[in-house]
């Protein structure tokens, strides 16, 4: 039983006067305090959050509305630009930097009575799976302290598993809601490209960033869903979400459903164990009379290569900003301009952002855009129609999250290939643009361990609906 009752009936509890705000983010700041070992947090925003709390307390017994979410806490992952405690992105070159305006998504859950009470911790810059590449140390995973929570968004994950508020934000460019969230058992939502605004949120990959929900089941998912969707526009990037209400999720009947099973996503390379989970809740759900079929998507093979060629690319461009000259940290001996850029950013950016920057500028570069940067754009282009025609068959596809469970700190970190490996199968989603989510099916050797549900693009609140649902079977 969680200490947290659903974030309807937390915000209904609040609004009836049965708790209050301030009793909810205080019971919030004292769990994050009881199990600080974990990491999960790396900056708190307690008195913002305790003086917001006051506020919509004081709005309540006015009797004057206080929002949907009405003094429900919850933690950003620290690349939300956020008031009350620095943004930092977990890395050294923008430590101590105060946001001067607010997230687009921040803004939404404020105006509806939901209190940030913590910035949690992620891979530097959202580049990993582990949270070993944050400049603040790593997050411990909460079933077990001697394995990472995965990432980029563990920090985020962790502290919904650990109880430490009733939902977390995320973000997700290749994987890093989902992935963390079957590390630690909780639901990761990523919804379709460009339903929620990315204003004020730190850049990574801007053709595949998105931002989502982190929640214990697919019902709270959607209530978040439906504050932080919708058009804004200071993100230009935005559509026009299709459908509306995802508060109010449909009750799907799984008898004729039809569910295509990804060959690929479970060939060689998966955890036996993590195979056997899956083929479990695909029995599950032929039992509850769904029609399940095996489908082929031959080039998502390829997902990876393209991601990791097309993510660098824009990460080289995004991160160029850092420059050491207006914001974050900057090297104060130079004797010139061009020792300032390149004594700050070599002294402000970790390995893996150097990495990032270093590929994504030789895939551009004149002499090699034609053979990486190009072609990785033809295949993605390749992979979009091929799930194009999947759904033409399927009303959901399914597989794993991930090919393995929550691996030991310190097992990967030497071997970028081997980190970027844990993202073959949730890329796939960020490069068509398409909702993906993953929900937690039972443990695998002890350890949590999550099934992937992908819709088409713009089917947010089926695919969401669809969930609910399956949770009851898995
Ligand atoms: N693990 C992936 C990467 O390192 C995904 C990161 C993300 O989604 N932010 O790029």
């Amino acid at each position: 039983m969680s200490i947290w009752k659903s974030i309807k009936e937390e915000a209904g509890d609040v609004i009836t006067g049965k708790t209050t705000a301030l009793a909810n983010v205080e019971k919030s700041l004292k769990i994050i305090k009881e199990k600080q070992e974990y990491n999960a947090i790396i900056a708190n925003t307690a008195d913002r959050a305790i003086a917001r709390a006051k506020e919509i307390d004081q709005k309540i017994s006015k009797g004057e509305k206080a929002g949907k979410l009405a003094g429900v806490p919850f933690i950003a992952k620290d690349n939300f630009l956020v008031f009350g405690a620095d943004t930092t992105a977990a890395s050294n070159i923008l430590k101590g930097f105060d946001a001067p305006y607010q997230s687009t998504v921040i803004e939404k859950l404020e105006a509806e009575g939901a209190i940030c009470v913590a910035k949690a911790n992620l891979d530097a810059f959202a580049h990993g799976s582990s949270t070993e590449n944050s400049d603040f140390g790593t997050t411990l995973n909460p079933i077990d302290k001697t394995r990472v929570p995965g990432g980029s968004s563990g920090g985020s994950a962790a502290a919904v598993a650990l109880e430490m508020a009733p939902f977390a934000l995320g973000t997700d460019t290749g994987g890093s809601i989902r992935l963390p969230a079957s590390f630690c058992g909780t639901v990761g939502y990523k919804p379709t490209y460009g339903i929620v605004s990315r204003n004020g949120v730190i850049a990574m990959g801007s053709s595949l960033d998105v931002i989502g929900p982190l929640t214990s089941s697919a019902s709270d998912a959607g209530i978040i869903m439906e504050v932080i969707s919708g058009k804004d526009n200071r993100d230009s990037t935005m559509i026009d979400r299709a459908e509306k209400d995802y508060d109010q999720l449909d009750n799907i009947d799984l008898k004729g459903l039809k569910v295509g099973v990804v060959k690929e996503y479970l060939e060689e390379g998966i955890d036996s164990g993590i195979k056997a989970n899956v083929e479990r809740v695909i029995a599950n759900l032929e039992k509850a009379g769904a029609n399940v079929a095996e489908v082929s998507l031959p080039s998502s093979k390829s997902g990876l290569a393209v991601y990791y060629v097309l993510c660098p690319a824009e990460v080289s461009s995004n991160l160029s900003r850092y420059d050491g000259q207006r914001y974050g940290y900057s090297y104060d001996q130079a004797k010139n301009l061009d020792e300032s850029y390149e004594k700050s950013r070599s002294h402000g950016f970790g390995d893996e952002a150097k990495r990032r920057i270093m590929i994504g500028t030789y895939v551009l570069s004149s002499g090699y855009y034609d053979a990486y940067y190009q072609k990785a754009q033809l295949v993605r282009t390749k992979i979009i129609s091929e799930f194009e025609q999947a759904y033409k068959k399927f009303d959901i596809l399914i597989g794993p999250t991930a090919p393995m469970n929550a691996f030991k700190i310190g097992e990967n970190i030497d071997d970028p290939l081997k980190m970027y490996l844990t993202d073959v199968i949730t890329v796939s989603a960020n490069l068509v643009g398409s909702p993906a989510i993953s929900i937690p099916a039972g443990l695998v050797g002890g350890l949590p361990s999550g099934i992937q549900l992908m819709a088409p693009q713009n089917k947010d609140k089926f695919l969401l609906s669809v969930a609910k649902k399956i949770e009851e079977i898995v």
